[in-house]
């Protein structure tokens, strides 16, 4: 037996590994597992390059859990180590690598990082107070090796008496982590990151019934254990675009979201291999109305191990809202999270997956329009949120970015200002798009503007009031209007004002009356001289405030959501009804009235709510 010190400067590294890495210690089973892998895939290598001629038989990793001899171990028959080996890989190259690491960062809070990062084969000691490795490397004449450690910088070298090539790692684990030789724990790990890993993983079996026939022909099931295996070796992203269906792409999503009802709209496929290796599939999942925090989050990969599920860092903001893996060796997982975003490569990556789905989208609309209608309430999130955000990404969505009308016809930006531009320009020759955010609820006004022959878009998320306002900074010759912003006619041209039927004087007593039943701090009254077939009274909000508010629900600007809501009372002094109230005598009835104009006006808005409905209901039923 031989003995030895790892080389290592610090005493106390293992202390160190355990109290460091505590809040990701179940990332041992990833490392120990990658290095598996690593080994399965070097023998492939040495066989095809044909400097191994020996069998290279079914590749394959096993997890084993014995509860009574409280060990864990990681089998594989990959190319092993020599006695040399071990104790240039794992005594000394891999521990330095794992030192210098520590001593970088132990003073950093970085804690986000951690599970990034691994520190190989040694963060088995965050959970094993005794780790051994058997081995017996590929070449000939190679003599097994047993390494023994207890966590402290003593190791021992041995003779093994395995027979098979191929390296087991059998972890003691330790009396505080003994979570881990708990069977569903592990089956957790392996699944969250071994899913696709491209050897076979076996932890414990399944039972699998068989349909056999008996002596007499006659069909049994037959109940027989197998080996179970955890992962898919061949998922989608590995393969060749050209060799799968939709069908493929639609099942290899529930796979990776057994979860999720929803099936995706389209997918991209990502394939790159120069300047960086990117390989990966993006599904564009119905978000419709809400900017919900999403339990489906795009997977990053390296290789097909699983890195994490918060990908911020890598992928544009707009596109975090997608679905997916990516995978990608290009991507440094050993720094940190500021170091990240100013990497050369992820800011390639963040690039071209954002080149790669604005392509996308252009060619669904280009090739079938009509599908990219049907589409678009589902995926205007994205785009709107993208072209916000994200200035190349504007550029491009130009294009293809739609808006709705409230008859539910679908316009590009360019198209809508051709369907309108004749009639709809304001005093600064802007061209005025008129919109809704509830055609049901804003009715009378989408009513009246139509009536006037004025179309009305329909914007009803509530990013699209950052979106009209990138809009409206985007294109200097368009504004944006609410339809209950102002009185119709007013929205669009400043109109030469009609004589008014009321004298100056006759309005400041009608305005007095007002003034006595409405909420002064909400309603600022003013008169009107519209035509007789306006509305005799109704109420509007200034699109500015109005849309600020609508901005500050999103977040961002909370102060604003303590403004009181603000609206304008417009009295029409030309309608009959207003001259008939300026002339009226008997006080009560007059008060009676103008109760029943401005409630009738509050509830064209949706305003009338609870114990003025109430009295509204009852003044109306006393008319008769
Ligand atoms: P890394 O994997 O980052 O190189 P590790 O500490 O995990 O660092 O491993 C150090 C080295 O030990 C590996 O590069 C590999 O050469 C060797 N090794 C570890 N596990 C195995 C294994 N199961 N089979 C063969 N070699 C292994």
């Amino acid at each position: 037996m031989q003995k030895g010190k790892i080389n290592v400067q610090t005493e106390n590294i293992f202390p160190i590994i355990k109290k460091f890495l505590y809040s990701d210690q179940e990332i041992f089973l990833r490392e120990l597992i990658s290095n598996a892998v690593d080994a399965t895939q070097k023998i492939k290598t040495l066989v095809s390059a044909g400097d191994y001629k020996g069998k290279l038989g079914d590749l394959y990793i096993e997890v084993k859990l014995d509860p009574k001899a409280k060990t864990l171990t990681v089998s594989d028959n990959g190319i092993g180590m020599t006695a040399d080996e071990l104790d240039r890989y794992i005594n000394q190259i891999a521990f330095s690598s794992a030192e210098e690491w520590i001593a970088k960062y132990k003073d950093k809070d970085e804690g986000g990082m951690i599970g990034h990062f691994g520190l190989g084969f040694y963060s088995s000691f965050m959970v094993a107070k005794k780790v051994e490795i058997h081995t017996l490397s590929y070449r000939k004449n190679a003599k097994p090796v047993k390494w023994e450690c207890k966590g402290t910088p003593e190791f021992t070298i041995s003779d093994s008496k395995r027979k098979k090539r191929g390296t087991d790692v059998v972890l003691h684990i330790a009396d505080d982590s003994q979570e881990f030789l708990e069977e569903q724990r592990i089956l957790d790990l392996l699944k969250k990151y071994c899913k696709f890993l491209p050897v076979e993983i076996i932890f414990g079996t399944e039972k699998e019934t068989k349909k056999e026939k008996d002596k007499e022909g006659k069909e049994k099931d037959i109940t027989v254990e197998k080996p179970r295996i955890i992962n898919n070796t061949r998922p989608a992203w590995t393969q060749k675009p050209a060799g799968l269906k939709d069908e493929d792409y639609k099942s290899f999503y529930r796979e990776l979201y057994p979860l999720s009802f929803d099936e995706p709209l389209f997918h991209i496929h990502l394939n790159v291999d120069y300047p960086f290796n990117l390989t990966g599939i993006l599904y564009f999942p119905k978000v419709k109305h809400n900017l919900e925090v999403q339990k489906d989050k795009i997977q990053l990969y390296c290789n097909q191990v699983f890195v994490t599920d918060s990908v911020e860092d890598i992928v544009p903001d707009f596109l975090t809202l997608l679905h997916g893996v990516i995978d990608s060796p290009d991507i440094p997982l050993n720094v940190s999270r500021s170091f990240l975003q100013n990497d050369s490569n992820v800011k390639k990556i963040s690039g071209h997956i954002t080149k790669k789905v604005a392509d996308k989208l252009e060619e669904l609309f280009k090739n079938n329009r009509k599908d990219f209608e049907k589409k678009w309430d589902d995926i205007k999130i994205f785009i709107q949120y993208g072209m916000i955000s994200d200035e190349k990404f504007r550029e491009r969505a130009k294009k293809f970015c739609l808006l709705k009308n409230v008859d539910k016809k679908y316009f590009t930006i360019d198209e809508y200002k051709r369907h309108i531009s004749t009639n709809q320009t304001d005093k600064d020759k802007k061209v005025v798009h008129i919109y809704s955010t509830n055609p049901e609820e804003q009715h009378s006004y989408v009513d009246a503007a139509k009536e006037r022959g004025y179309d009305v878009l329909w914007f009803d998320t509530l990013i699209d009031s950052h979106f009209i306002n990138m809009l409206e900074s985007e294109f200097e010759n368009i504004s944006f209007v609410r339809v209950d912003a102002d009185v119709v006619d007013k929205l669009v041209k400043k109109e030469e004002d009609l004589p008014s039927k009321l004298s100056d004087k006759e309005k400041d007593k009608l305005k007095e009356d007002f003034e006595k039943l409405v909420d002064k701090q909400k309603f600022n009254i003013t008169f009107e001289n519209l035509s007789e077939d306006d509305m005799p009274v109704s109420i509007t909000q200034p699109e500015f405030m109005r849309r600020m508010k609508d901005m500050s629900a999103l977040g961002g600007m909370n102060y604003m959501g303590n403004l009181p809501e603000n609206y304008t009372l417009v009295v029409n002094s030309n309608h009959p009804v207003i001259t008939k109230l300026a002339n009226e005598k008997e006080n009560s009835k007059k008060e009676n009235n103008i109760n029943q104009l401005i409630d009738l006006a509050m509830l064209s808005k949706n305003l009338l709510k609870g114990e003025k409905l109430t009295s509204f209901i009852k003044r109306s039923v006393d008319l008769f």
